[in-house]
C-alpha cells in the first residue's frame, strides 16, 4: 500500500526566455529598494549590466563569490551588506552565487533572488553551506529558498559547452538519487523523472548545437525539477562521495558529480532494482547506470577520477572518510566495495554492480 510523507518549498519562479526584464519590476513588487548584487569575478560585467537594470534599487555589486562559499567570502559579503544596508540579495550565476545569496539569507535573514546561469539548481533546494578552513558545513532551512527565482535560459548562452555538459550530469544526479532509492516517494520521483526526461533529451542537443535555445531552456527546467528532488527529497552515498572528494580533493563539482554518478547508482542497483527500471525507461536504456555512463561518454564530460587530479594513492583515503561514519543508502555501505567501485571510476571503466 502507498504511503510516504511529502513537504513542499516555498517556490516562486518566473521561467521563460527574457524573463530577466522583469527584475525591476518584481524587485518593486516585493518592496526591496536596496538590492546587493552577487556575482563570481567571471560574470563580473553580466553583474554590472544587473545593476543597470536595477537603477536606483541596485546599491552595490559584490562580485566575489566562488565555490563552496569560504567563511572569508561570507564575511565580507555580510560586512558590505551591513554597510550598504542591504534589505535583498540578487544573485546571478551557478551553484557557487546562488550558495553565496543562501548563506546571506541563513545568517543575515537577507531575501533573495536568484537567477540561475547554470545547471546547478541550488536555487530549488533548502540546503546551504559554507566552507571553514576546508571543512564544508551543509545545513538543510527552508528560509534560504529563494524569495523569487528568475529563470531565463537566455543567461545559460555563455556558459561554456564543456561546463554545460558536466554542469546538467550534475542536475541528473539529484534527480537519479531520488528515483533510484530503496524509499521512493511518488511526489519527489515524479519531479526527478521530468527531470531526467528533460536533461537527457537537451544535454545532447546543446552538445550538438550550443546555440540551441529550446534545447537550453528545456536543460534549464529539468535543473530546476531535478533541484526540486533534491531539496524535497534525500540523498545517499553519491552525494557522500562527491563531498568527500571537493572536501578532501577539491576536485571540480559538477565533474566529480558527472564521473562519480553511474558508479554510485551501479552500486545501489540490486537495492534499488524498481527505480533504476523506471530511470532506464526514462533514459531509453536497458540499464540505467550503463546508460549514465554512455551518456557522459557521448557528452564528452570526463569519466575517470584521474582525469580530475584524483591519483590511484588517495583512493584508499576516500573510501576510509566515506565510510566512516554511517549514513542512509539502500545498499549496505562497506569499505571494500567502496573502493572497488572508485577503482573503477578512477580508471574510467564502465560501471558494475556490487
Ligand atoms: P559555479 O557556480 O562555480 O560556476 C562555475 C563557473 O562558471 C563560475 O566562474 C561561474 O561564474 C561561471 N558561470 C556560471 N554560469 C555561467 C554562464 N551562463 N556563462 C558564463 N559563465 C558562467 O559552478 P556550479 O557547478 O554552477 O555550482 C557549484 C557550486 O554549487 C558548488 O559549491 C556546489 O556545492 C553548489 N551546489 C549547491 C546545491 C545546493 O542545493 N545547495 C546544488 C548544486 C550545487
Amino acid at each position: 500500500m502507498l504511503e510516504f510523507n511529502y513537504k513542499g518549498l516555498p517556490w516562486n519562479i518566473i521561467f521563460g526566455a527574457g524573463a530577466l526584464q522583469r527584475l525591476p519590476e518584481e524587485v518593486e513588487k516585493l518592496g526591496f529598494e536596496r538590492a546587493l548584487v552577487l556575482t563570481t569575478p567571471q560574470q563580473q560585467s553580466a553583474g554590472e549590466e544587473i545593476m543597470q537594470l536595477l537603477g536606483g534599487r541596485g546599491a552595490c555589486l559584490f562580485s566575489e563569490a566562488i565555490m563552496h562559499v569560504p567563511v572569508q567570502t561570507l564575511e565580507a559579503a555580510k560586512s558590505l551588506a551591513d554597510e550598504i544596508q542591504a534589505d535583498c540579495t540578487v544573485s546571478l550565476g551557478g551553484g557557487s552565487t546562488t550558495g553565496l545569496g543562501k548563506a546571506l539569507a541563513a545568517q543575515k535573514s537577507l531575501p533573495n533572488i536568484a537567477i540561475p546561469t547554470s545547471f546547478a539548481g541550488s536555487e530549488m533546494t533548502n540546503i546551504w553551506a559554507v566552507t571553514e578552513t576546508d571543512r564544508k558545513v551543509t545545513t538543510r532551512d527552508d528560509s534560504v529558498v529563494p524569495t523569487l527565482t528568475i529563470y531565463d535560459p537566455e543567461l545559460t548562452l555563455t556558459m561554456p559547452v564543456g561546463f554545460a555538459m558536466v554542469s546538467g550530469l550534475n542536475a541528473l544526479a539529484q534527480a537519479i538519487v531520488n528515483v533510484a532509492t530503496d524509499k521512493p516517494n511518488p511526489m519527489v520521483a515524479s519531479m526527478a523523472l521530468d527531470g531526467i526526461r528533460a536533461l537527457v533529451s537537451a544535454l545532447p542537443r546543446i552538445k550538438a548545437n550550443p546555440d540551441d535555445i529550446e534545447a537550453r531552456a528545456e536543460a534549464l527546467y529539468g535543473a530546476s525539477m531535478a533541484g526540486a528532488a533534491l531539496g524535497t527529497g534525500s540523498t545517499g552515498l553519491h552525494h557522500k562521495l562527491c563531498h568527500t572528494f571537493g572536501g578532501i580533493f577539491n576536485t571540480p563539482h559538477a565533474e566529480t558529480h558527472a564521473i562519480l554518478l553511474a558508479h554510485s547508482v551501479a552500486y545501489n542497483a540490486t537495492a534499488t532494482a524498481e527505480g533504476s527500471q523506471r530511470i532506464a525507461g526514462v533514459m531509453g536504456v536497458d540499464d540505467a547506470a550503463v546508460g549514465i555512463f554512455d551518456l557522459a561518454g557521448k557528452l564528452d564530460a570526463p569519466q575517470a577520477l584521474s582525469d580530475i587530479g584524483i591519483k590511484e594513492s588517495d583512493l584508499d583515503e576516500a573510501a576510509a572518510v566515506t565510510t566512516e561514519k554511517p549514513f542512509n543508502n539502500p545498499e549496505p555501505v562497506t569499505i571494500q566495495k567502496v573502493r572497488a567501485m572508485l577503482q573503477r571510476a578512477f580508471e574510467g571503466l564502465p560501471p558494475t554492480s556490487t
